[in-house]
Order: C-alpha cells, then structure tokens, then sequence
C-alpha cells in the first residue's frame, strides 16, 4: 500500500509518497510560491530516477501544485509508480482539530465541515489545510483521504492540565484551553521508544522532548499525552528560534502602552523577533549560537543555556506530575543533533536517575540510547517521522 502524505501551507505544501507496512519512502518534495510563481521540487527514492530542483512550475492555485507532484511521481521516466491507482490513500496533516478530534479521521463532508469549525483556533494553518485537501479531492476522486491533527494526541490531557485559570465561561463558550500541538511527533516517538525498551508504551512513563525551530515537551503516560508545554497556540511553554515561549501577560500592556504597538505588532515581536533570535540578537538558529557562544558571545551563550534551563525545569515538572519517568526522548532538529544542548539539558539530572554516556551522546540524528548502561532512566535519541505516522495512521484507517 502507499500512501501520499500531505502537509499544505498557505503558499507551500511539501508531500511524501511512502509504504507505511515497510516505511519504504519512495519519494518526497515541496512546492513553495504557490499563487506567486510556482517553484517546485520532487526527489525520489528509486536508483536511477532524477530529481528536480525549484523548477518553475506555474501554481495559480494548490491544485496546480498538486498536479505537478501527481505527473512527477507517475511520469515515465522519473516517476516512482506506474499510475495514479498505485496511491491507494492520502494523508493530510491538519493542525487543529479543537476538542472534536481525539484521532484521526476518514474524511467525508462532516469532517470537512468540522476542520472548518476549527479554523478560529488557528487561523493561519487550517484553512491552507483544508484548500490542500479540496485540491486533492479534485485531482484524485474516489482515492480515500484521512486528517491526522497535530492537536488529536494530546485530547487525552485530564482537565487539571488543559484548563486555565481564567473565568470558565472563555473555556465554556469560547473553547479557549490547552490544546498541544506536534502531537503526531510525540505520538510516533513515544511508540518508537517502547519499541527500544522492548516494553508496552501502555506501562511507560515518557518524557517526549520536541526541540526544533518550534518546541514543546510532552508528558506521555501509559501512551497517553497526560500534559504538553504548548497551550491554546503554538506560541506558549518552551522559549523557541523567534517565538517568546511563556511569559507574563502583564508585558504586552507595559510594552504596547510605552512603544504604542498594536495587538499585531506585540504578537509579531512574540513570535518572529524573540526566543533565541530575541535572546541572541544574532540568529534563531542553534548552529550559528553555538558559533557565537564559542567566540565569546555572551548572549548566544545566554539564549542556549536559557533554553537548556527551561526544557530541564519541564522535565522535573512533568516527573513530578507522572510520579515518576522511565525514559526521556530527545527529537527534532535541535534535540535529534545538537550533543551539547542535550548534554546541558541532561546534566544535573543525576538527582533523580539520569545518568548521560557521553560518547553514546555524541552523535546526530542516530536512533539510540544516549544514557550510561547503569542510568535508572532512559534516555533515547529518536529522528522523528510526522510523516509516516501520518501515513500509518491512514493506512490503519483505510485498511
Ligand atoms: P526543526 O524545526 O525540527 O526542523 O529544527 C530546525 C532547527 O534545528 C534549526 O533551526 C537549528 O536550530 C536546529 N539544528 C538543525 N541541525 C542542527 C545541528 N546540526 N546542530 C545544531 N542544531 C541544529
């Protein structure tokens, strides 16, 4: 079976064409400037099939977009299948599923009409979500397509976790709560780290730590997302590449009453001008302020142990809130390469059974075990794959 896996942006929508039984990817790439000029990029998988390289495409529209990636994967020559009836589904990564998504779902017009209902919560990503969908229906009728939300994993958060302490009608009525987001990042390694264990995921207690351009931690109890560090958007918990993470609210007046910013303006500063590139003054990217950091830049230094202290601050919280922690998972770009952040975020966790391997620690984007043979809690390095979950979520719902 292979499914195509879809994950539409505003002006771009990268795909991926994978076996989910075998996880054999046969090919992947991105269109970008979708509705400006059209650049499209398509790799495949298969020996001796080119690739192509932001080749001017004209994409009008998502579904010239999606048509280019159709006759790339199926042309004579460097396609990777024969016909279009060797895509048996299409999974779409849809952001925000509000509180009526706890899974993934087979989509029909209620779906459609209920992923609408959720665009309010996040306004700059469904509804691009949702034209990747329509574009797909239309160019593939007939061919079963599946939503995987990246808010669906953390539904099984208990109300002390996802309420805030604002007055209760905002939640009643207006649905303002935690909901969480990379949730089918956390989901995947939490699975895959039982694996590792060799233990059911339903007897763990995980510490999932998502460390990217955008990051959030996740406690996952039993296989369950029992609390996660991004809240109602993706701008809250952990400080990020340009996004503020958690701070007093009581900011935004002193700051928008002094420099007289609008509502827009303070929530640009929140989440394009801060976090590391805020911190840093220099870039949102761990790699340049590790550079900085090594050249005597005290604030590159600053930003990264800042991040370090935060992530180390919710894997405590979340131990303490489980009773407990078997094993911590580092991924995503930050966690899935950068030896010396974990290294920091890991060190001084001695107290409560973390014990690094520094050798094993000294890698990238290997799955391993990076903790000491003796080290009471585990501590695994895991490359996420959002896609193939994706697509394993959709082959399980299509059969
Ligand atoms: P993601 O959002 O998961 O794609 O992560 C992107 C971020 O990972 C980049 O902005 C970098 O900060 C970080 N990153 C990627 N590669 C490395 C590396 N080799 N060393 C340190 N950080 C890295």
């Amino acid at each position: 079976m292979n499914v195509l896996v879809i994950n539409a942006g505003s002006s771009s929508l990268k795909y991926q064409l994978l076996n989910p039984a075998t996880g054999a990817l046969l090919a992947k790439g991105l269109c970008e400037r979708i509705g400006i000029d059209g650049k499209f990029t398509y790799k495949p998988q298969l020996e001796g099939k080119e690739a192509i390289k932001a080749a001017d495409i004209a994409m009008p529209t998502h579904n010239e977009a999606i048509a280019a990636v159709l006759n790339a994967l199926v042309d004579a020559k460097n396609g990777v299948i024969g016909s279009m009836k060797e895509i048996d589904a299409v999974g779409h990564r849809v952001v925000h599923g509000g509180e009526k998504f706890a899974k993934s779902v087979v989509i029909t017009d209620e779906v459609m009409a209920a992923i609408e209902a959720c665009n309010p919560l996040a306004p700059l990503h469904n509804p691009a979500n949702i034209i990747g969908i329509r574009a797909c229906q239309k160019l593939m009728p007939g061919v079963p397509m599946v939503a995987v939300f990246d808010t669906a994993f953390h539904q099984t958060m208990p109300p002390v976790a996802y309420t805030y302490a604002l007055p209760y009608e905002y939640y009643e009525k207006d649905k303002v709560r935690r909901y969480g987001f990379h949730g089918t990042s956390h989901k995947y390694v939490a699975q895959r780290a039982a694996d590792m264990l060799g233990k059911p995921v339903e007897s763990l207690k995980l510490i999932s730590c998502h460390l990217g351009n955008g990051s959030s931690v996740t406690a996952v109890d039993g296989g369950k997302s029992v609390e996660t560090s991004m809240g109602f958007t993706p701008l809250a918990g952990l400080p990020m590449g340009t996004r503020a993470g958690d701070i007093d609210a009581g900011i935004l007046e002193y700051l928008m009453n002094k420099y007289g910013y609008s509502i827009g303006e303070m929530l640009n500063i929140l989440n394009k001008k801060s976090g590391m590139e805020g911190i840093s003054g220099v870039s949102s990217d761990f790699r340049d302020l590790e550079i900085g950091a090594e050249k005597g830049d005290e604030r590159c230094a600053l930003a990264r142990e800042k991040f370090a202290y935060e992530v180390k601050k919710l894997i405590g919280a979340y131990a303490a809130i489980m009773g407990g922690v078997d094993a911590i998972i580092f991924t995503a770009g930050v966690g899935e390469n950068d030896g010396l952040e974990r290294m920091a975020i890991a060190s001084g966790l001695e107290y409560m059974g973390v014990k690094m391997d520094e050798d094993a620690n000294n890698v990238r984007g290997e799955e391993r075990v990076i903790s000491a043979a003796d080290s009471k809690v585990k501590v695994l390095l895991i490359p996420t794959n959002e896609e193939l979950m994706i697509a394993m979520d959709t082959a399980a719902l299509v059969g």
